[in-house]
């Protein structure tokens, strides 16, 4: 309650002399206030190297490196508009690389080109790719390039409205003083160093459909005089303190001259364009999928809006419900007293629809099992819905430590669910082989299979209906290539090593698919 209190009272502070003082000390700092205000256009090159913390092999194991990538980005203070032209360098989920081109207005975003492995129906047909970002994605640009933007500092100066005290931000014994900054709702905690009066870190309060209530900061340092003023060449994000993308800033020039056109977003895309999104927002999924590249742009981060009107259940048979229409989909097992369900993708608004989906269809039966088949983001997002009501959650060998920390942390921030339980008294089953979980009706095995994606997979099997349950590592349905890649051979290793014999599996990605299908590649 003190902690909440305190914060009222910083939020509704104005612009003390104290916070004044820091900020136009780090725009002399910077160069000046007149070094900045003559600044109309500036043209930045530089490098980019991100990994992704959720996409471990062992549950909160090392980050995978995800990609390189060089940028160069021309922005016309003027017009309000940018463009940023990227070549990445993908290492994960597999090597290929996006060449493309961004273009950020203050009322639409617009990418040309290929960016993702998860494209959205627009994308996919327009000829060259293309399509508008979405009204997320736009507000999550934004809200990035306002972090790293000098013109931050002029326009705190001149506004001192938004600008408030901030407790002090100590890293590594250092205290630094910081101040809040507040522009199109979004809030940032800017702390100055000391001793140069530059800035050092700028701070925003972000929600991870994993670790809960996040930190997400840029830390600048390794300042140079380039372009006329001051510029942070290497440049940090820490999520909670650990670095996972690394910046270096190699080329800044002022006052280059900007075709028109190329800041100009085609007329027929931003027709139909969506204005920035608003409000309490998953900006960490939005970043952390374009990290690997299999971000969807889209209004609702399950499935695209614009291509289909949301999730819905398939069914696969009596009892048998496949939760798809997104991106990620869910399977819910009915049995005699209660419900399984195989993981929890996205975030929680996504369980939420599950859950609903499941009292409509199978009244009320509580969830007593969810089967997670490992711990990646993109699959587990939507825990916390469920440990809310007191499911169970099934989880290979080891990984319960992980998911126990998981649910201790704070998830005040969570766009989806109120912070209204304490989670750190959930159960929890840990497969080492095989699990059977049966009502003496049906019965619903789990595997664990050994794989190269990741540690302690699980593959979910019903023996009566002959039916696999798998995630990540082949999406039933989806195109397969001329031969099994190392994921799919694991699933084929797993059946033969339990000696099952499943007809079908459904996916956490794509739909069902005949198993034969599968086999049918071996040995091509
Ligand atoms: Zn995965």
């Amino acid at each position: 309650m003190l902690l909440l209190a305190s914060l009222v009272v910083v939020s509704g502070a104005t612009a003390s002399p104290r916070s004044d003082n820091l900020v136009s000390k780090a725009v002399q700092a910077l160069g000046g206030e007149s070094a900045l205000v003559s600044i109309k256009t500036v043209a930045v090159k530089g490098t980019m190297r991100q990994w992704e913390p959720e996409q471990s092999v062992l549950p909160g194991g090392d980050m995978r490196l995800a990609n390189d990538s060089t940028f160069e980005i021309v922005v016309d203070y003027g017009a309000r508009a940018s463009r940023t032209d990227v070549v990445k360098n993908f290492v994960y989920p597999f090597p290929r690389t996006y060449t493309f081109s961004e273009i950020v207005t203050p009322d639409a975003g617009y990418v040309a080109g290929i960016d993702s492995m998860g494209r959205t129906k627009q994308s996919m047909e327009s000829n060259p790719p293309a399509h508008a970002m979405s009204g997320l994605r736009l507000a999550t640009t934004q809200r990035e390039m306002r972090r790293a933007s000098p013109m931050t500092f002029l326009d705190m100066l001149r506004n001192s409205d938004r600008v408030s005290d901030a407790p002090d931000i100590t890293v590594g014994g250092v205290s630094y003083p910081a101040v809040n900054y507040t522009a199109n709702g979004q809030t940032f905690t800017v702390a100055f160093d000391s001793k140069t009066n530059l800035p050092a870190r700028i701070r925003t309060q972000d929600y991870d459909n994993v670790w809960g209530d996040v930190t997400f900061d840029l830390v600048l340092s390794d300042w140079h005089q380039m372009g006329g003023r001051q510029v942070a060449t290497s440049q940090q994000y820490q999520l909670n303190g650990r670095t996972i993308f690394e910046r270096k800033i190699t080329d800044v020039q002022t006052n280059v001259a900007v075709a028109a056109d190329r800041l100009m977003i085609p007329a027929e895309v931003k027709a139909s364009a969506p204005k920035p999104a608003t409000g309490n927002l998953h900006y960490q999924w939005v970043i952390r999928r374009q990290v690997i590249g299999t971000y969807l742009d889209s209004d609702n981060p399950s499935f695209d809006a614009r291509a289909t009107s949301g999730l819905r259940l398939n069914e696969l048979g009596p009892g048998i419900q496949h939760v798809v229409g997104g991106s990620h989909n869910s399977l819910i097992v009915e049995m005699k007293d209660y419900l399984i369900v195989f993981d929890a993708p996205v975030n929680d608004a996504q369980s939420n629809w599950t859950l609903d989906a499941a009292r409509q269809k199978f009244g009320a039966k509580p969830v007593k099992y969810l089967v997670l088949t490992h711990h990646h983001m993109d699959h587990v997002g939507g825990l916390r819905a469920y440990a809310a009501q007191g499911t169970t959650i099934v989880v290979g060998k080891g990984a319960a430590e992980h998911f126990r920390r998981v649910l201790a942390a704070p998830y005040r921030r969570n766009p989806d669910l109120p912070a209204s339980r304490d989670l750190t008294g959930t159960q929890f089953i840990e497969v080492a082989e095989k699990q059977v979980l049966t009502d003496g009706q049906r019965e619903v095995v789990v595997y664990v299979a050994e794989n190269p994606h990741a540690h302690a997979m699980l593959i979910g099997y019903l023996p009566a209906e002959r039916l696999g349950f798998v995630t990540d590592l082949w999406s039933p349905g989806a195109p397969m290539g001329p031969t099994l890649n190392p994921n799919q051979a694991a699933v084929i290793a797993t059946v033969k090593r339990f000696g099952i014999t499943p007809l079908k599996f459904a996916g956490g990605h794509g739909s069902t698919a005949d198993y034969a299908a599968l086999v049918a590649l071996e040995g091509k």
